[in-house]
């Protein structure tokens, strides 16, 4: 059904991220009995709680040898809201994951929009491969804010130019920024979940360092604090071992 321009919503603009987690079946005690096949055979999960220091010496030692497939016996689903363009890189990681996104052709999409805060530092300094962030000017920041605004408006106006005359969605939407928002649900295990953090996000304890898009890391430091509280045998193994998947 075609939509009347008074009918266009408002645009909203926002600086976050957001990161759900909206099913789980994951605890340190999944990595021990998937781990303690190989020794004991089956055993209870009660069991394999019974001696938390064997549990945790376990645990640290198949994250320092890179046993990795008993952290795969476990699940996590987060529901992120995030611009395109995190989810453009996010989708580039594809063992151990599983996405659903929300449809631009099934459904005309919401004007909202992505527009740094302050605290995002705007100038790139350095060559490529050894560069750093610098803070904006206020005049950088009060010009990527304006122009942003503008650009976006432009570009959902045309969009919903397109829907009024009867355009199909999944045409008019090629008008639309990589800076708009999206959803989608985002499946892992602690496996796959530590291969991005080890790639999407900067922390001390890292050995190897990466350079993580700023947007990215906000989206994976929120997985990580969930990830730290359901497993947090696993994820102290992780930091103390360098912060490299296994
Ligand atoms: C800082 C940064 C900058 C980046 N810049 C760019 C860029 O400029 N352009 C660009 O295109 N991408 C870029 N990427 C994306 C990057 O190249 C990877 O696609 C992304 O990080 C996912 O990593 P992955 O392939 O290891 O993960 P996954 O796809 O989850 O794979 C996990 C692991 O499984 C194995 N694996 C998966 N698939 C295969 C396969 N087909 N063959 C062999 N082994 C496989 C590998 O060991 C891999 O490490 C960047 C990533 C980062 C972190």
């Amino acid at each position: 059904m075609s939509e009347t321009p008074a009918e266009m919503a408002e645009p909203s603009f926002r600086s976050d991220v957001t990161v759900e987690l909206v099913k789980h079946t994951a605890g340190d005690s999944d990595v021990l009995w998937a781990a303690r096949v190989s020794t004991a055979g089956e055993q209870s999960l009660e069991e394999l709680s019974k001696d938390p220091d064997r549990s945790k010496g376990l645990i640290n030692f198949l994250m320092r040898d890179r046993h990795g497939s008993p952290f795969e016996h476990n699940s996590m689903t987060f529901f992120i809201s995030a611009p395109i363009f995190v989810f453009r890189e996010f989708m580039r990681h594809r063992a151990g994951w599983s996405y659903n996104e929300e449809s631009g052709r099934y459904r005309r999409l919401e004007p909202v929009f992505y527009i740094p805060d302050a605290e995002r530092k705007l100038v790139q300094e350095g060559r490529p491969g050894k560069y750093v962030f610098v803070e904006g000017t206020q005049a950088q920041q009060e010009l990527t804010g304006r122009v942003m605004v503008d650009s976006y408006r432009q570009a959902y106006e045309a969009y919903v130019e397109m829907l009024d005359a009867g355009v199909a969605r999944e045409v008019a939407r090629s008008v639309l920024p990589v800076g708009m928002y999206s959803s989608m649900y985002a499946t892992c295990n602690a496996r796959s979940l530590m291969h991005f953090l080890g790639l999407r996000t900067q922390h001390e304890q890292a050995k190897v360092p990466s350079f993580p898009q700023r947007e990215i890391e906000m989206v994976g430091e929120k997985m990580e604090q969930h990830w730290a509280k359901l497993m947090p045998l696993t994820y102290a193994a992780f930091n103390a071992n360098g912060r490299i998947a296994p």
